[in-house]
């Protein structure tokens, strides 16, 4: 019987085409590396996304690689 590889995988889509996040990482307290990233999580076999079962609105640091939510960031346009 073979062995099948599976489980859930996360991947961040960047949004920078929806607006910039002006406020400082809570990471690292650089302001302006922010950055609004849509992160989805997958089913994957054999590390190959197959099924999007989560969507989240987060942000990611371009510094220090921070990720958190992005309810204390607004967006702004
Ligand atoms: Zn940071």
């Amino acid at each position: 019987m073979p062995i099948i590889f599976y489980g859930l995988k996360q991947i961040h889509f960047d949004r920078s085409a929806d607006g910039h996040i002006h406020s400082a990482c809570p990471g690292c307290g650089q302001t302006g590396s922010l950055k609004p990233v849509k992160k989805v999580t997958f089913i994957h076999i054999f590390w190959i996304p197959l099924i999007p079962v989560w969507f989240k609105n987060n942000v990611k640091c371009s510094q220090c690689g921070y990720t958190g939510k992005e309810k204390q960031q607004a967006l702004q346009r």
